[in-house]
């Protein structure tokens, strides 16, 4: 396979089966989905898997989401569904809610990371649909960049973060979502949201009764939870509420991620990224993962986050930030 890191038009109908075939051999494409760019391989086919390990240069013990575009997929991937998992498939796929399903033996074990379970879920993004449904088999995919970096919402974050260890990228333009899909359990005695994303704790309630927020950092069941992720080279700290802007030493050179326009003048940063002027917080999970790129891009000592309400969608993107902010161990 040449290692290209290609980037070539999604809109095109040759991409979608160039790039199935790619996938198909063994290779990996790197392809947009409503939440992040995902960089997917034939989830049945293990060194292609291996593959995708050592690109992001991913611990194997983290275990990757398989992408369907059917629910016939199911069959082959996981062996019981429970009524739960059935009415949240009804309500939220295709779209961004993965959830974890009992494992057939026939998934290799390294998309697992030796797990029972396995992460499964239905993208709405036509491209990625197209994909996967031209490649006709499970595509496995995790965000396509760099283990521990900040997640790439269009082609070119890809190209940056992985270039020539993907074959090929699929430019669907910039993603809609911009933060990770929510992950859901229904395996154990409760239902359990895992990671949150733009389906909400709320939203999934309405569906299957109360849901706990699965505790932090339980490193054998969800590594993609580790303390520190989704984070920029450049140490970031989330400010108070109460905070418009914090006490700086003076020879720092500081950037603002702003929630919204900042309503203080007279700041001391040297760049001040605004995730949405009127305050939507889709609008902000849109730009998030972005703008923490462009910031992190200029060398600054340090960034500061304005913290957003932890309702809705503002607990993903609350759970991005915290991770970011994580010191390095
Ligand atoms: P991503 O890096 O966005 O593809 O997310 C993958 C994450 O999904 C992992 O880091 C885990 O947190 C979660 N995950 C995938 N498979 C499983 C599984 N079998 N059990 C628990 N969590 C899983
Ligand atoms: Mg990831």
């Amino acid at each position: 396979m040449i290692r290209t890191g290609r980037i070539i038009p999604a809109a095109r109908k040759e991409s979608i089966m160039l790039a199935a075939e790619v996938i198909r051999k063994g290779g990996l494409v790197a392809f947009p989905t409503e939440t992040v760019y995902g960089l997917g391989c034939n989830a049945l086919n293990p060194e292609a898997v291996a593959r995708v390990f050592e690109a992001k240069q991913r611990p194997s013990f983290d275990p990757l989401i398989v992408h369907i575009a059917d629910e016939a997929a199911l069959d082959g991937l996981a062996h019981t569904i429970s009524l739960n998992d059935r009415l949240l498939m009804e309500r939220f796929w295709p779209g961004p809610l993965t959830l974890l399903l009992p494992k057939r033996a026939q998934v290799p074990d390294l998309v697992t990371a030796g797990l029972p379970t396995i992460a499964v879920r239905m993208p709405s993004h036509p491209v990625a649909q197209g994909l996967i449904r031209e490649a006709a088999v499970p595509v496995a995919a995790p965000s396509a960049n760099p283990f521990g970096y900040v997640s790439p919402t269009c082609a070119q974050h890809v190209a940056d973060g992985l270039g020539e260890r993907v074959d090929l990228i699929l430019d669907g333009g910039p993603c809609q979502l911009g933060v990770e899909s929510s992950i859901a359990s229904m395996v154990g005695s409760r239902p359990e949201l895992l990671r949150p994303g733009s389906i909400t704790l709320e939203e999934i309630s309405k569906v299957v009764g109360p849901v706990v927020r699965a505790p932090k950092n339980l490193t054998m069941v969800a590594p993609g939870r580790l303390a520190r992720h989704y984070a920029t080279h450049t140490p970031l700290t989330i400010l108070t509420e109460q905070e418009a802007q914090p006490i700086m030493p003076l020879a720092e050179r500081a950037g603002l991620l702003a929630m919204t326009e900042p309503r203080h003048s007279g700041h001391r940063y040297c760049s001040i990224e605004v995730l949405s002027p009127s305050g939507d917080l889709r609008e902000a999970a849109q730009h998030l993962f972005a703008a923490l790129r462009r910031l992190d891009a200029q060398g600054f000592d340090r960034l500061y986050a304005e913290p957003c309400d932890e309702r809705g969608l503002g607990m993903a993107i609350m759970d991005r930030l915290r991770r970011c902010a994580e010191p390095l161990t």
